[in-house]
């Protein structure tokens, strides 16, 4: 199975900190390089990571406030000046194109990038053969998305099977594959018999919002939720009024989602040597949550 990497590139909120900056999430599935948000700096995070960012192949954005978007010009630029081939895909939501075309203004750019931007609206906003990308609108005062990695379900060879069926490395494997009985040594092989289904690997990002339903439906099943908990439990009131969540309020959303792990990130200022706190808030409600650190991996 090929694997899925996550980097956690930021994981700090509004400020950053000396220990995490603005939000970035980088994906990495065969070719495609995901990157979800990009706060100021981010491009800076690649370089730590020694990750280039011309592997980049899609940009997500999920909401227009400076901690999500700041580093889109200087990653663009850089991408340029290495000589970015593809072209780059940046997917956001409502008046994503007219902050693109505005921040385009405010400086002069330096060489030549290929840009396709995407306006989206809740749904599938993307598709290939692996997998699709699905995005929700959360409740954060401004246009907000969270958005959830989706593989899609895969035909499996069971290879015991084939050996006791006696059946040699040919066409005939992908015959079967395809749900083609077929004929060896004059047995009927049914495809059935040695086929399984594997189910997708899912994983969802839900950042800046105050608590809401779709959150939950939007992140249901997933291997991996990663969401803000940029307040502490005791701060349900002040949490709400920004349009943000708590520790507490995260945990639930996984809870409900029936999620496998929950990661807690957007983490304010005033935790910074307190994580702690926030991660323990958490666990009372949903055992396997982890606070990351900035530049973290996890592979499943
Ligand atoms: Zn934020
Ligand atoms: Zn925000």
């Amino acid at each position: 199975m090929e694997p899925i990497t996550l980097t956690f590139l930021g994981t700090g909120s509004a400020i950053p900190t000396k220990r995490r900056n603005h939000s970035a999430f980088l994906l990495n599935y065969k070719n495609e390089n995901l990157l979800f948000d990009c706060g100021e700096g981010t491009q800076r995070q690649f370089r730590y990571k020694e990750i280039s960012t011309t592997k980049l192949t899609r940009l997500f954005i999920t909401h227009w406030h400076g901690d999500h978007i700041l580093g889109i010009p200087g990653l663009l630029q850089t991408m340029a000046l290495n000589n970015y081939q593809k072209t780059f895909h940046i997917y956001g939501p409502r008046g994503t194109e007219h902050f693109m075309s505005k921040m385009f203004e405010t400086f002069v750019f330096w060489g030549k990038i290929d840009i396709k931007i995407h306006e989206v609206s809740p749904g599938k906003v993307f598709e290939n053969e692996d997998f699709t990308i699905q995005a929700e609108e959360m409740a954060h005062g401004t246009h907000c998305l969270a958005y959830s990695f989706i593989e899609k379900e895969k035909i499996r060879l069971d290879k015991k099977k084939l050996k006791k069926f006696k059946v040699p490395n040919s066409p005939l494997m992908k015959d079967l594959q395809h749900g083609k009985d077929i004929k060896l040594n004059g047995k009927t092989i049914k495809a059935k018999s040695v086929i399984y289904k594997q189910k997708g690997r899912k994983i969802t990002i839900i950042l800046d919002t105050k608590m809401n339903n779709k959150a939950s439906e939007l992140a249901k099943d997933s291997d991996i939720v990663i969401v803000e908990a940029s307040h502490a439990s005791e701060l349900e009131k002040e949490a709400y009024e920004y349009n943000h969540l708590t520790s507490k309020q995260a945990a639930n959303i996984a809870k409900k989602a029936k999620a496998k792990a929950l990661y807690l990130v957007h983490l304010s200022q005033r935790y910074e040597h307190n994580q702690q706190l926030i991660e323990k808030q958490a666990k009372k409600v949903f055992k396997n949550t982890k606070v990351p650190n900035d530049l973290d991996v996890v592979e499943i």
